[in-house]
């Protein structure tokens, strides 16, 4: 809110209700809600939202729920940092919650928070989110931005930056991070061949593109070493326009499916895309690939096929809404009562996205400073409060503005966080080698998604092999034995 407020575009937030809609799986067609009442604080707010929701959890259930959560809004973050080796189902377990609420709420919470099922994500990233919910009163208030992000949101950041004496470059990747004798940086060496020097340098870069870039003489730095043990998940991200307007909500829904995530309707939610006539669907699938802990790896499958099943899904969702398309054999059980075929879609795949917050992952997440005098390092993934999110994001950018500050003042800075032993022990015998650097020109290749043709998904393949683990071939007929003469 407050980078908003810096750039003085508060306006271009859409508001929305103070509520969480998800669909109900058992009926069709129909959405069940968490209501917060305008007046009433939090925490009370959270729990009586719960309460007045009569179609996901018994009474007995709910209050079966809200003990185990006491100890964090008595010892706040110690509390929540310290369930990060648990995985969201361990700690239900641990701590005796209803078997249910997993089904009912956990699910959709951990696909829409990390892109992963709860028994693959940290507790610690729920507690985080349920902290907010908990303390703020409209900590779960949600916002949509009213158009794209490059106009709405990065062109006021460059403005605001060039306003002020400096100098934004698009589209002008580093090639390799040129280093001194004494391990400082000398340089960025740029793909077009010039080199750009300066006092400070901030690396934004996701973590496995740093992992990339990291210079031979960094590569027995425990402070390095430790990102081994991050990586970026696999998702996707689906745009699908409707020939029709569908039931229009406007607001961001859990679809609570084994499929999908969060989706909106951005003819209805976002004012650039607004039609009357016609309804576009943003949708997250996830979990995605065996990587990010699901059984099927869609990541390597093709669009069409993709594109199926999540018609298959909607059209189980809204039995009443989507057509039985022949084009899309996923809806072949529809009845003649839904009459929305899809005119077009975009399939993107993120290969590496945000960080998987896996249990344990937080204490390999490096302080914004670095060993390196003129390095600080930002980014989602960098050791902060916030989730793997854009404001995450910006918190880390944050804390890293305040260590060059720091720096520059000659203040004491708050210190490098400290490093796992087992990573220290580790690095001492790790083998340097020349950074393996970013290859290709496309935006999977700077850790972003992309629509992939088959070049694509051939070099995705090339480059990052595990996306492919899990993948079902297409069976390859024998060729019959030459029978001999
Ligand atoms: C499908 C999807 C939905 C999401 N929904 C939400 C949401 O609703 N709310 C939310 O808060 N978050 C959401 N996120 C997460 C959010 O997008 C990230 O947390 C956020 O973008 C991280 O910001 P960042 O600046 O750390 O990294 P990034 O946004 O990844 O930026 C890293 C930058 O580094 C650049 N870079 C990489 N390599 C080089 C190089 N060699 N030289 C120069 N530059 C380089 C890249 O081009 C990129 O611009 C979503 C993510 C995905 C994938």
């Amino acid at each position: 809110m407050n980078l908003f407020s810096e750039l003085g575009i508060h306006d271009r937030l859409q508001w929305k209700v103070h509520k969480m809609i998800f669909a109900m799986q058992e009926l069709p067609g129909e959405f069940t809600t968490f209501d917060f009442i305008p007046g009433i604080p939090a925490p009370f707010n959270f729990g009586l939202a719960i309460l007045l929701n009569q179609k996901m959890l018994t009474l007995g259930e709910k209050i079966q729920t809200a003990p185990p959560l006491l100890p964090m809004l008595v010892q706040g973050q110690e509390f929540i940092d310290a369930q990060d080796e648990l995985s969201v189902l361990e700690f239900m377990r641990k701590y005796g919650m209803p078997e249910r609420i997993n089904e009912e709420v956990f699910i959709s919470m951990a696909k829409a928070l990390d892109f992963i099922d709860p028994d693959k994500l940290s507790m610690t990233v729920v507690l985080t989110a349920m902290n907010r919910f908990l303390n703020e009163d409209n900590g779960l208030q949600m916002a949509f931005l009213d158009g794209n992000q490059p106009d709405r949101l990065c062109a006021p950041m460059a403005a605001h930056v060039e306003a002020r004496g400096g100098e934004v470059r698009t589209s002008s990747p580093v090639q390799e991070i040129l280093t001194n004798e004494d391990g400082s940086v000398a340089g960025l060496l740029m793909r077009d061949g010039s080199t750009v020097t300066a006092d400070t340098y901030v690396s934004a870069m996701p973590v496995d593109i740093v992992k990339r870039m990291t210079p031979k003489r960094w590569a027995n730095m425990p402070y390095f070493r430790q990102m081994d043990e991050l990586e970026g998940i696999p998702v996707i991200n689906l745009h699908m326009w409707f020939d029709r307007k569908l039931k229009a909500v406007d607001h961001l829904c859990f679809s609570r499916s084994p499929l999908l995530s969060v989706y909106a309707d951005m003819s209805t939610t976002c004012k650039e895309y607004y039609d009357d006539e016609a309804s576009m669907l943003e949708l997250v699938f996830a979990p995605c690939s065996p990587l990010a802990g699901g059984n099927v790896n869609w990541i390597a499958k093709t669009d069409d096929e993709i594109i199926d099943a999540t018609m298959g899904e909607l059209a189980r969702l809204f039995p009443t809404e989507i057509a039985n398309d022949p084009r899309w054999p996923a809806t072949g059980q529809q009845g003649p009562a839904g009459q929305a075929k899809l005119r077009k879609f975009a399939v993107v795949k993120v290969p590496r996205s945000v960080y998987a917050a896996i249990p344990g992952r937080n204490k390999y997440r490096p302080s914004q400073e670095s060993p390196i005098p003129n390095l600080v390092m930002a980014g989602d993934w960098t050791s902060q409060k916030f989730l793997g999110s854009m404001e995450g994001a910006v918190l880390g950018g944050k804390l890293a503005a305040e260590v060059i500050l720091d720096r520059t003042l000659g203040n004491p800075t708050k210190g490098l966080k400290e490093v796992q032993p087992s990573v220290i022990a580790a690095a001492a015998t790790h083998e340097a080698k020349e950074p393996r650097g970013v290859k290709g020109e496309g935006a999977i290749a700077f850790g972003a998604g992309a629509v992939l043709s088959k070049a694509g998904m051939d070099i995705l393949r090339e480059q990052d092999g595990a996306q492919f683990d899990g993948e079902t071939l297409p069976e390859v007929e024998e060729t019959p034995e030459p029978v001999a003469a």
